[in-house]
């Protein structure tokens, strides 16, 4: 069950002042702002920012309080959407950042506990064949 409530909870609740202060002394651009405000959002809200389109990325950033910025670019929107998407473990879709990774042949990083598990599943069900890649599904070396 997808516990609405503490993600979003946590993300409404204390972030939000800390990002405030931090927003007045280090934010020299609507760029960064925008970025630290994707930071602070839960991952799992987050789509694949390449197949939306430009109105689609926008309502959503919109819908979450992220102002953005006149004249920006789609292209620069979907890189800092996706590089947020890149700092989670694809397997828990949770935070890499501070806990022990595993580094696949592909350069896809997941936590190593995830990783375990997930290639526990496959053996469990009888797969043989190198296990796929969770991301890009190229085959673990
Ligand atoms: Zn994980
Ligand atoms: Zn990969």
């Amino acid at each position: 069950m997808f516990d609405f409530q503490s993600l979003f909870g946590n993300a409404a609740n204390e972030p939000v002042a800390g990002q405030k202060r931090k927003a007045a002394q280090c934010y020299d651009t609507d760029l960064q702002r925008v970025e630290s405000q994707l930071n602070a959002l839960p991952i799992s809200v987050l789509k694949k920012a390449k197949d939306m389109k430009i109105r689609e990325l926008k309502r959503f950033l919109t819908l979450r309080n992220i102002h953005i910025p006149s004249g920006i670019e789609r292209s620069e929107l979907v890189n800092m959407v996706e590089n947020r998407r890149d700092s989670t473990c694809s397997i828990c879709l949770e935070e890499l950042c501070g806990q022990v990774v595993k580094t696949w042949p592909c350069g896809h990083i997941f936590h190593a506990t995830c990783n375990l598990h997930y290639g526990l599943g496959k053996a469990d069900s009888g797969r043989t064949s190198p296990v796929p890649c969770p991301v890009c599904k190229n085959p673990l070396a």
